[in-house]
C-alpha cells in the first residue's frame, strides 16, 4: 500500500522539467508584461495560467509528447542550419526527424490555438491555451533542450540537465525579484521560436564548462551521488544569472506571444459579464 503513491509519483514525474516553479514564473511574468486591454482577458484566470503551465510535462505517457519539448540542433548541422518547416526537417533527417524534437512547430500550433481562443471570445479557453503555449515557450529557453547532449551524457556530466533547470531555479530564483519588459507587437512573431532556440543553444558551452569547474573544485560527497553545498555555491554563482535571464526572456516572449495572438485575432474585448 505504501509503494503505490511512490510509483504514481515516479510515473507522473516529468522527465526534464523547468520544474513547476520555473513554469509558474514564466506565466506570471508574461501576464505582468501585457497592456491593460489584453491583460483584462485574464482577470480572475491568473491562477489557471500558472496552475496548468506544467501540464504538458505530465502528458509524456503519450510517446509523441516527449519530442514536443525540445529540438536537437546538431543533427541538422547546428543553429544556422535549422529547418523552418516540418517538410524541410523530414527532407534532412528522414523518418528520424520527429524523435529529434519539434518544439518550434509545436509553439506555432499552440499559438494558433490561442488566436482561436481569443476569436471564440472565451476567457477560460484563452487562459488554458496560454498556459500550454507558455510551457513550450519556456522549454525553448532551456539551453539543454536544444542539444543531443541534453543531459551531459556525451561529456560525462550526467544529471546536468536537472542541476541547471531545477536545481538552480530552486536555489536561486525568487519570482518576486524577476522583471519583464512590456510585451511588443511583432509582425514576424510566428518565426521567433527559431531565434530563441539559437540564442539558447549559444549558452551551452559555458553552461557545461561551469558545471565541470564546480565539480572539479568541489567533488561529489562520499556517496558519490549528491553535489555538495560548495558545488551549488560555485554553479549558482556562474549560472544562476543565466537561469534568471532565460526565465525572464521566456516570460517576455510569452507576453509577446499573447499580445500578438490578440492582435491577429482582431484586438477583441472580453465578453461582458453576464448578470450583475
Ligand atoms: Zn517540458
Amino acid at each position: 500500500m505504501r509503494i503505490l503513491p511512490l510509483l504514481l509519483l515516479l510515473v507522473s514525474s516529468p522527465l526534464w522539467p523547468w520544474g513547476d516553479k520555473g513554469h509558474r514564473a514564466v506565466s506570471t511574468l508574461a501576464l505582468r508584461s501585457l497592456p491593460p486591454e489584453t491583460g483584462v482577458w485574464f482577470a480572475g484566470h491568473e491562477a489557471d495560467v500558472c496552475d496548468h503551465a506544467s501540464d504538458p510535462d505530465h502528458w509524456r505517457q503519450d510517446r509523441k509528447e516527449g519530442p514536443r519539448h525540445f529540438m536537437d540542433l546538431e543533427p541538422y548541422g547546428g543553429p544556422d542550419q535549422m529547418p523552418r518547416t516540418l517538410e524541410e526537417a523530414q527532407a534532412k533527417l528522414g523518418g528520424d526527424f520527429y524523435r529529434r524534437g519539434v518544439v518550434p512547430w509545436i509553439i506555432q500550433d499552440r499559438w494558433r490555438d490561442l488566436v482561436d481562443a481569443f476569436r471564440a471570445g472565451d476567457p477560460a479557453r484563452v487562459a488554458f491555451a496560454t498556459a500550454i503555449l507558455g510551457h513550450y515557450v519556456a522549454d525553448a529557453h532551456v539551453p539543454l533542450h536544444t542539444t543531443d547532449n541534453h543531459d551531459g551524457q556525451r561529456t560525462n556530466q550526467r544529471g546536468v540537465h536537472s542541476r541547471w533547470e531545477t536545481g538552480l531555479v530552486e536555489r536561486h530564483i525568487s519570482v518576486e525579484a524577476l522583471t519583464v519588459l512590456p510585451a511588443q507587437p511583432d509582425k514576424a512573431f510566428f518565426y521567433r521560436p527559431w531565434d530563441w532556440l539559437k540564442a539558447s543553444h549559444a549558452l551551452i558551452p559555458q553552461l557545461l564548462e561551469d558545471d565541470r569547474d564546480a565539480d572539479r573544485t568541489s567533488p561529489m560527497d562520499s556517496r558519490g551521488k549528491t553535489r555538495t553545498a560548495a558545488y551549488w555555491m560555485l554553479f549558482r554563482a556562474k549560472q544562476g544569472p543565466v537561469v534568471k535571464q532565460q526565465l525572464q526572456l521566456a516570460g517576455q516572449h510569452l507576453g509577446d506571444a499573447i499580445l500578438n495572438a490578440w492582435i491577429v485575432a482582431g484586438r477583441p474585448a472580453p465578453p461582458a459579464h453576464q448578470g450583475n
